[in-house]
């Protein structure tokens, strides 16, 4: 079947009145109407790379008004939320009253739903786990336009544990309950260089063991490693500002010791979106001044990278160069003691630079994450790259992704699916538990209303 423009399910306009409860039975019941053909969530934002060439028609159900926070309880270090809030409002609000969510994905446009059920990581999983770890019940929408809240244990357990990495191909997060941690007005960061990789490792495991509450690293090329460790303080000398003229990357191995407000500290990766946005050259002062504090941030950065692969202006750009440009824009989890072997062929066979670094210790629970199975209690390190690869010669489509793919499983290792993706359908079922997967499918969307894990993240439907 061709390609076919998406239909949007209607809902009406007074939903800014209603509270909670009205909205989402409005919503269930829009889409029981709708009883035909698969559906897919009307976003403005997405943090999702991966174009949809093969997307078919579907209808799209707009969940833009699921985006208030509805309580924050410091005192039971709790907040309560609607799916589609960003983690900007989550943080903003909870800040207010002296919390924030116990793991903050680290750019503001990423939604809790979004991060539940795509996977999201920072600094402060090393002790929490991965977002999806610190959330307490979850109401979801089903394909069929049923709701229903999922616990640890009550009877849609499996729902509950299934949906981390199932990206809405099980349902729909509208309401969720996420663990809040208490924090301090600023936090003090200290960057420690390492030459080696093995020392580098050797150090995140001394460090995770200590009485720290963040910590992540940064690769600039081989050599050239730091981890930058992250403690809450009351008072701090000087605070320093990374949301317009100055680079937080760039301050990383220029000095030992700097401080930033909790919320600074939180976005610092936004304003940047890491160092991506050097590629629209955005770090030269004039254009930074020019486009000032409110336009550098990731999701700016999103628009003009969208805009990009839809006009296809790099790769246009490429061949006129002569060159040829694979992206490869992924983050992967491999158990630390395979980190060392997994940044050599990194530096070896992908090249790419600088390279993200975060520790990763899945938290303990009776059970597994079966779309995304880690080993419980093991240290695993998260490796972020973001950018492409440059060749001379045209390789076969996708050939670096699937170097990394073959690399992370031989290593025992996981690979996120925001981005694109090369496996063939069975090896990706041994990977991401297709029994299981299948067994939640059969019972919360038995008329496939939403598309297959597969569909969408390989066949990018
Ligand atoms: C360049 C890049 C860098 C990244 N860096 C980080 C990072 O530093 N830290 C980090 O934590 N993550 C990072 N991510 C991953 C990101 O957290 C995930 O892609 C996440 O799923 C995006 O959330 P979103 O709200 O933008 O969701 P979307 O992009 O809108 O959706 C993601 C998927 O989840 C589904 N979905 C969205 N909302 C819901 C919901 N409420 N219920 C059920 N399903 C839903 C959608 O259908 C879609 O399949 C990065 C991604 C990219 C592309």
């Amino acid at each position: 079947m061709g390609k076919q423009p998406a239909s949007k399910l209607n809902l009406p306009n007074i939903r800014l009145l209603m509270n909670y409860d009205e909205r989402r039975q409005q919503l269930a019941d829009t889409l029981k109407q709708q009883t035909t053909g698969t559906v897919r969530l009307d976003k403005t934002t997405s943090n999702v790379f991966r174009n949809r060439p093969n997307a078919q028609s579907e209808s799209l159900l707009d969940v833009s008004q699921f985006n208030h926070v509805l309580n924050v309880d410091p005192q039971n270090n709790l907040i309560e939320t609607e799916g589609m809030t960003t983690y900007e409002a989550l943080v903003d609000q909870s800040l207010s009253h002296g919390v924030m969510p116990a793991v903050v994905p680290q750019l503001k446009s990423i939604t809790i739903g979004g991060a539940v059920s795509g996977i999201g990581i920072e600094s402060s999983s090393f002790r929490y786990g991965l977002p999806h770890e610190s959330i307490g019940e979850m109401d979801v929408l089903l394909g069929s336009g049923e709701v229903v809240t999922c616990t640890p244990d009550n009877e849609h357990r499996d729902l509950f544990y299934g949906l981390a990495n199932s990206y809405g191909t099980l349902g729909y997060i509208l309401r969720l309950t996420v663990l809040a941690i208490p924090v301090k007005p600023y936090i003090q960061l200290t960057h420690i260089r390492f030459a080696d990789a093995d020392a580098l490792f050797d150090a995140v495991r001394t460090w995770t063991e200590r009485d720290i509450d963040f910590i992540d690293g940064t690769v600039f090329q081989p050599g050239k490693h730091y981890l930058t460790i992250g403690r809450f303080v009351d008072d701090a000398p000087y605070t320093s500002d990374y949301t317009w003229m100055d680079i937080y990357y760039q301050s990383i191995p220029t000095r030992s010791e700097d401080y930033l407000t909790v919320r600074d500290y939180l976005w610092r990766w936004d304003t940047d979106w890491f160092w991506c946005s050097k590629n629209l050259y955005v770090h030269n002062r004039p254009m930074r001044r020019l486009l000032g504090r409110k336009r550098l941030n990731s999701i700016t950065y999103q628009k003009v990278m969208r805009w990009n692969t839809r006009w296809g202006i790099t790769r246009r750009l490429g061949y006129l160069s002569g060159q040829h440009r694979e992206s490869v824009i992924q983050d992967i989890d491999v158990p630390i003691d395979r980190a060392a072997e997994f940044l050599d062929f990194f530096h070896r066979e992908i090249g790419m630079r600088p390279v993200w670094i975060c520790p990763v210790r899945q938290s303990v629970r009776d059970e597994q994450y079966p779309l995304f199975p880690m080993i419980a209690e093991s240290m695993y390190v998260n490796f972020g790259f973001w950018g492409g690869v440059k060749t001379k010669m045209e390789m076969p489509t996708g050939h670096f992704n699937r170097l990394i793919e073959q690399k992370v499983t031989e290593l025992g290792g996981i690979k996120s699916l925001y981005s694109d993706a090369y496996f063939d359908e069975a090896e990706f079922w041994s990977i991401y538990d297709g029994d299981t997967y299948a067994a939640l499918k059969t019972k919360y969307d038995p008329d496939g209303r939403l598309k297959s894990l597969y569909q969408k993240c390989v066949l990018r439907q």
